[in-house]
């Protein structure tokens, strides 16, 4: 006999990201009932821990950890391991500090609208349906999968959760894309031992980043023996006994490379196919995205969009802030908002890794304005022995003044610790604090920050 078990809360969250798990943990702790439902069993806590930020950046660790004696397919099994245990203590960490709470219930399933107030959790005969006033969609994104000839029936296919979570080293990987993931993939990967060639349709890396700054990452990643190869469009993929052929056309030439095991790294597109969110009247852009005001409404005002799904930058501190947003709709007074969010800054991990926020000095000067650039490489930043100390000297810092108000407009920091210093850089920017209260400041010694001192005395007087 079929049977559908009816539930009802005050929040329904759809899916167990990092907005709407925060705004789920401040609900239930202001007294509200909430169900949150995630399909995969795999996945509670979302995309960060399990698959994504978490088990990358502790690869990115054990890849730059491994010593000359290390046996690299043991050595990488063994990280492999590593990675593993964490991503499931914080998996059931996640389940358990959300479902053991009095007001909170996690349902594992896939969700589908019915109507704008009601999902379905799973399928008869275990089927369960909620029903909520308030609804949050927290469903993330997934890879946009290319439509390239004998891409998806190649056995040598691998996705990014693969990579993170397969024990076996492949001797050649070949990327396809030279963005964020592909680019982190691709250093993680030849940390490891693997040869590693990345085929970016571009004609340059990274093209949202200033040229000077692009061409240093290229020859810290080419230094490191990464092949690469822009201007280059994959037209096929063909399995044969040896790999897997990668064709590509590059100058007008066809070519071609052999490899174990391909990743496409060309994109991800929010995760809305699932939800039947025209039984909701729920609206999304062509790209599949929900379509939100600045505090994260949809077409149906009492049905929330959060992190990746809404189409903003994939990065779960957007999906955080995202959730913070939603928290000050429900229970403060509504005047949080996308608006808010300046000088948000981002961070590429490769080693070193890149950290940017703000504009860029191609950015700044189309605008017209009037800018000081101050630039020095890591390696001749006297006041900064602490490259040296970790022995990483590769890379540069940029800053983008505004010579009008000392303001700093922008930063590049390919460096040791740029993930930490370019925080402090983008709160000035938030608060105003000048380049010149930056560049006269007192840090720690030896840190990465006190590079502050001496390259903005580059431009300052
Ligand atoms: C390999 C990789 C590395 C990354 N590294 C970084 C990094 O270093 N720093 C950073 O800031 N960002 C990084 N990101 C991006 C970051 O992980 C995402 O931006 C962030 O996790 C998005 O969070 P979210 O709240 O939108 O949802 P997610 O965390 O993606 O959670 C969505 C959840 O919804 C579930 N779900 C989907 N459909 C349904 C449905 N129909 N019913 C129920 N549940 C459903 C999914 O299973 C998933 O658990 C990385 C991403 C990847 C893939």
């Amino acid at each position: 006999m079929n049977t559908t078990t009816a539930l009802t809360a005050d929040v329904l969250v759809i899916g167990f990201g990092k907005g709407g798990k925060t705004a789920a943990h401040a609900l239930t702790d202001a007294g509200r009932r909430v169900i949150l439902v995630e399909e995969s069993s795999a996945m509670y806590g979302g995309t960060c821990p399990n698959v994504g930020c978490i088990p990358t950046k502790m690869l990115v660790h054990y890849s730059n950890s491994r010593r000359l004696e290390d046996e690299a397919q043991e050595f990488f099994a063994n990280s492999i391991e590593g990675v593993r245990a964490l991503t499931s203590a914080f998996r059931a960490g996640n389940f358990e500090s959300l479902d053991g709470k009095d007001t909170a219930t996690v349902l594992t399933g896939p969700a589908r609208f019915i109507d704008s107030h009601t999902v379905a959790v799973g399928s008869e005969p275990d089927q369960i349906t909620v029903t909520a006033p308030t609804i949050l969609i927290n469903t993330g994104s997934a890879p946009i999968l290319p439509d390239i000839d004998g891409f998806a029936s190649s056995r040598h296919q691998v996705s990014s959760t693969e990579l993170t979570q397969t024990g076996t080293l492949p001797e050649r990987l070949v990327i396809v894309g030279g963005g964020y993931l592909g680019l982190e993939f691709a250093s993680i990967y030849r940390h490891f031992g693997s040869q590693v060639t990345i085929l970016e349709t571009a004609d340059r890396l990274l093209p949202n980043e200033d040229e000077d700054v692009a061409n240093v990452v290229r020859d810290i990643l080419t230094g490191d023996g990464i092949t690469i190869i822009t201007g280059a469009v994959v037209t096929a993929i063909q399995d044969v006994d040896s790999g897997a052929l990668i064709k590509f056309a590059h100058d007008g030439v066809a070519r071609t490379v052999e490899t174990d095991a391909f990743l496409a790294a060309v994109g991800r597109r929010p995760a809305t196919a699932e939800l039947n969110l025209d039984a909701a009247g729920v609206n999304t852009t062509e790209r599949g995205a929900v379509v939100v005001d600045e505090f994260l409404r949809t077409s149906q005002p009492h049905i929330y969009a959060l992190g990746d799904v809404n189409g903003g930058p994939q990065f779960t501190y957007v999906s955080l802030d995202d959730g913070r947003i939603v928290i000050d709709q429900l229970l403060g007074n509504g005047t949080r908002s996308t608006s808010d969010r300046i000088a948000v800054p981002r961070t590429l991990f490769i080693t070193p890794p890149l950290a940017t926020v703000g504009l860029t000095e191609s950015q700044a000067r189309q605008q017209g304005m009037n800018i000081a650039v101050a630039r020095e490489n890591v390696a001749d930043i006297v006041a900064m022995p602490r490259a040296y100390t970790v022995e990483e000297t590769r890379g540069l810092m940029k800053f983008i003044l505004d010579t009008d108000t000392d303001q700093i407009l922008g930063a590049a920091i390919l460096s040791i610790d740029a993930q930490e210093v370019i925080n402090t850089v983008a709160l000035a920017m938030r608060q105003a604090v000048t380049a010149t209260t930056l560049k006269n400041a007192v840090y720690t010694h030896p840190s990465s920050t006190e590079a502050l001192n001496e390259v903005f005395d580059k431009v300052i007087a």
